[in-house]
């Protein structure tokens, strides 16, 4: 039995993973199958709160393997490999969750929860985590399945959940996340900032943790909510030994998700139109760069849908230089959601393709016959020698040797949307480090 939920969170704390954690505390008749999921949803939703994160667990009788998932005072939780084919009574278990759900949800909350034998069909998830999708799209293809659902508020989180529970991983990874004693909850966090760099460099699995460039933290949230770190990485085994290297305060639990963070799965490619409110990978040669108050930087692209803005934001930080680099001519790709007001892609990640050679002028040109340095015409009609009346088009130039080469820039690790697949994953590596010029 699938059960998930959605926007039960505010901008002022709690956490939908806390709640996720309650239930599976509270709910001990049951066994949970497979690990607790923390789907991640399309963040260009102007809607959503923090993260766009939708919960799902599944409950029921287990078999096979038997894995420690998290700790809650002390007591272990476990999920099970596989579940035994009677299915648990969709009914009891809502029942059984909706006092947990209404106890840790924020009043202001547009909640939703579904429960559920059957998984809606995958596309849902397609679609919420790349495009909009209305109530209307979902309760149709939640009667087929025969699924429970309750909202709250305008119960807008029965669309996320809906979507969060058909996501069937094809690329994913793993959080732990980790959560402090209720008493100390909106207090200052206290850790050992260099137990976090030493866990990076000790765990090459774990992503986004730490930013070595700056020996900065980027694992803990600064909002007042119960999570003490979220540590993120490719293999589950790695995540506990990695975690006991973290020096913080005392923690009051611990759970594993699998998720859909770091994947791009919210990454349109080779899109035929450009919708407002998606995520797109596009392609196309550098026309101009400006800068916008504030610290924005916005280059001008010649692509098949026509001249698209791209935008290099300010908490993007030295990934700007990547964008002054930029010289028209140059074949780049951009990732990134289309903003509609102004229009431009919030650029997450960029592909240098190729790049042209650039010249400056040094002078004017030197007349062939007699030698002397000719004079200037007028702008873009050429020079010309006032003694012999030679002429020429083109003033001297020296080659600029060209700070960037191909390859992918990616912004600093605490300026990446949950969703973002770091160039660690892509296999990848930054081929030119960002001079620290800017901080
Ligand atoms: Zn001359």
């Amino acid at each position: 039995m699938y059960v998930s939920f959605d926007d039960t969170d505010s901008n002022q704390g709690l956490c939908t993973t806390f709640l996720a954690t309650e239930i599976m505390k509270e709910v001990e008749e049951l066994d949970l199958i497979g690990y607790p999921r923390l789907v991640r949803l399309n963040p260009a939703v102007p809607w959503k709160t923090r993260g766009n994160g939708s919960l799902s667990l599944r409950f029921g009788r287990g078999a096979g393997r038997k894995i420690k998932i998290g700790e809650v005072s002390g007591r272990d939780i476990f999920c099970f490999e596989r579940q035994l084919r009677k299915e648990p009574d969709a009914d009891d278990l809502l029942q059984k969750i909706l006092p947990i759900l209404k106890k840790n949800r924020h009043y202001s909350s547009d909640s939703g929860i579904v429960v559920s034998e059957k998984k809606p069909s995958q596309s849902y998830y397609w679609k919420g985590v790349r495009r909009i999708v209305e109530k209307s799209d979902i309760e149709e293809e939640l009667d087929r399945i025969g699924a429970l659902r309750c909202g709250f508020g305008d119960g807008r989180g029965i669309i996320g959940s809906t979507c969060g529970m058909s996501w069937r991983p094809h690329d994913s990874t793993y959080e732990i996340i980790t959560y402090r004693p209720r008493d100390r909850w909106g207090t200052d966090r206290m850790l050992e900032t260099g137990s976090i760099g030493e866990m990076d460099r000790a765990f090459p699995s774990t992503f986004n943790s730490w930013e070595e460039r700056f020996q900065k933290v980027a694992m803990v949230p600064g909002t007042p909510c119960p999570v003490m770190y979220g540590l993120r990485g490719d293999s589950v085994e790695d995540l506990p030994p990695a975690s006991r290297l973290i020096r913080t305060e005392p923690l009051e639990r611990s759970f594993i998700f699998l998720t859909n963070q770091g994947t791009d799965d919210h990454i349109i490619f080779r899109p035929k139109v450009l919708e407002q409110m998606s995520a797109y990978y596009i392609e196309g040669t550098v026309l101009s760069r400006r800068h916008l108050p504030g610290g924005h930087v916005v280059i001008g692209l010649e692509t098949m849908y026509g001249t698209i803005e791209c935008t290099a934001y300010e908490p993007s930080k030295e990934f700007r230089s990547a964008f002054e680099w930029l010289v028209p001519g140059d074949r780049i790709g951009v990732m990134g959601e289309l903003r509609t007001e102004p229009r431009t892609i919030n650029v997450e990640k960029m592909k240098v393709i190729r790049t042209v050679r650039e010249f400056e002028k040094v002078s004017n040109p030197f007349c062939a016959t007699c030698g002397r340095t000719m004079e200037s015409v007028g702008k873009g009609k050429g020079y010309r020698c006032r003694r012999c009346g030679t002429t020429s088009m083109e003033p001297l130039t020296k080659e600029n040797i060209r700070w960037i080469v191909p390859g992918w820039y990616e912004p600093p690790t605490s300026a990446r949307r949950h969703l973002s697949k770091p160039l660690k994953r892509m296999g990848e590596e930054q081929p030119v480090e960002f001079v620290n010029s800017r901080s």
